[in-house]
């Protein structure tokens, strides 16, 4: 090799992403339309008409930078969870939130603390700043919350949680999360990683803003990617006192939002009716999902997503026959789980698609 790249930036496995429909329209001659994507846990009912309608009246400024401060989505946010405008940062998908984060907290020589199964992006934040990865076992799939406090070293300055996590949909109740942020040391920041937030259960919810309140070390991340229904826009936010929100805004790219995510944001956010459709397909589609593994002595963790974690055996084998009929999962053996598929909820028809197709892709 003749570039000079660092060897912990040589050293990263690049990110997989669900393969896209067209993708598979191409490689195996399908019709796009026939085609049914359960596989990057986004919104089956789309983006939402409010937002669409919104990016519609923002074109005609498209000429224009952006807001670089997010003025309007700030004051959405700020009023939605009742939080002040300087503890918000925002991103371009919460994924940039977590880079900003690791690039405003870490540098080779210090660690970060995760769990094994858990999101992705904490190894890749981690490796690209030249830090060491502190991977800590999990306990039945979730995060081992004492074990992650144990493994805690004098350098380490970030904990990564996903609550609940992706791939394996497991939920920390929020007693167990409190008292983490208790106990850890206050000058270890850590980032709570809430994408699937708004899929709880109402009886689960609990208003993590609190936290942000009572623990200056503390950084919440939200996305409008998931239950907002705007993945392709790419919008995110964190939720910190001003300190660490101050760090990371030094970090951030100065028009890391664009103009239409901007507003559309804005607009998505205050569209209670898609929230609560969005919630109940889910719960209604997990609740379809689950019931037929069951049927079929499939194990698989419960989920506290928009995604199932099911063990099929020879994961691969199965996931190319998906494919064959038409339907696209997520192949989780980068995690460490090549006996597992990662399905994400669809509408109605897409779940059953995906159910009829699975029997003979599991070789029975
Ligand atoms: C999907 C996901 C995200 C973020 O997605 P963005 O589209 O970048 O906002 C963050 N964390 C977890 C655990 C996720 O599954």
């Amino acid at each position: 090799m003749s570039i000079h790249a660092p060897e912990y930036v040589r050293k990263i496995a690049p990110y997989q992403a669900g393969k896209p429909i067209g993708e598979l329209a191409r490689e195996y001659g399908l019709d796009e339309a026939s085609i049914v994507k359960l596989a990057s846990n986004e919104n089956p009912l789309g983006m939402p008409e409010s937002a669409r309608r919104a990016m519609m009246a923002a074109m005609d400024e498209l000429g224009r930078y952006p807001d670089s401060n997010g003025f309007d989505l700030k004051a959405e946010i700020a009023r939605r969870y009742a939080v002040p405008q300087d503890w918000i940062t925002l991103g371009n998908g919460s994924n940039d939130i977590l880079e900003i984060a690791a690039h405003a907290l870490l540098q080779p020589g210090e660690s970060a603390v995760y769990a094994q199964y858990s999101f992705v992006v904490y190894a890749l934040a981690t490796q690209a700043v030249g830090a060491r990865a502190i991977v800590v076992p999990a306990r039945d799939f979730g995060h081992d919350l004492d074990a992650m406090r144990a493994a805690i070293e004098p350098d380490t300055r970030v904990v990564f949680i996903a609550n609940p996590n992706n791939p394996t949909g497991t939920f920390a109740p929020a007693q167990a999360i409190e008292a983490f942020l208790a106990s850890v040391p206050p000058d270890v920041v850590v980032v709570l990683d809430e994408a699937y937030n708004e899929y709880l259960d109402p009886g689960l919810r609990f208003d993590s803003t609190q936290w942000v309140r009572r623990f200056p070390n503390l950084i919440l991340s939200r996305t409008l990617s998931k239950a907002y229904g705007l993945a392709g826009l790419r919008v995110g936010f964190a939720l910190a006192q001003p300190e660490l929100t101050g760090l990371m805004n030094r970090i951030r790219q100065p028009f890391n939002v664009n103009s239409l995510a901007q507003a559309a944001a804005i607009a998505a956010l205050g569209d209670a009716d898609f929230l609560e459709r969005s919630y109940e397909i889910n719960r209604q589609g997990k609740a379809r999902l689950q019931t037929a593994f069951d049927a079929l002595g499939l194990q698989y963790v419960p989920s506290y997503g928009n995604f199932v974690l099911v063990r099929v055996g020879d994961a691969a084998a199965v996931y190319e026959r998906l494919l064959r009929a038409g339907v696209i999962v997520r192949p989780v053996a980068g995690y460490g789980l090549p006996e597992w598929l990662r399905v994400s909820i669809g509408l109605p028809e897409e779940n059953e698609r995906f159910l009829a197709a699975l029997p003979a892709a599991l070789g029975r």
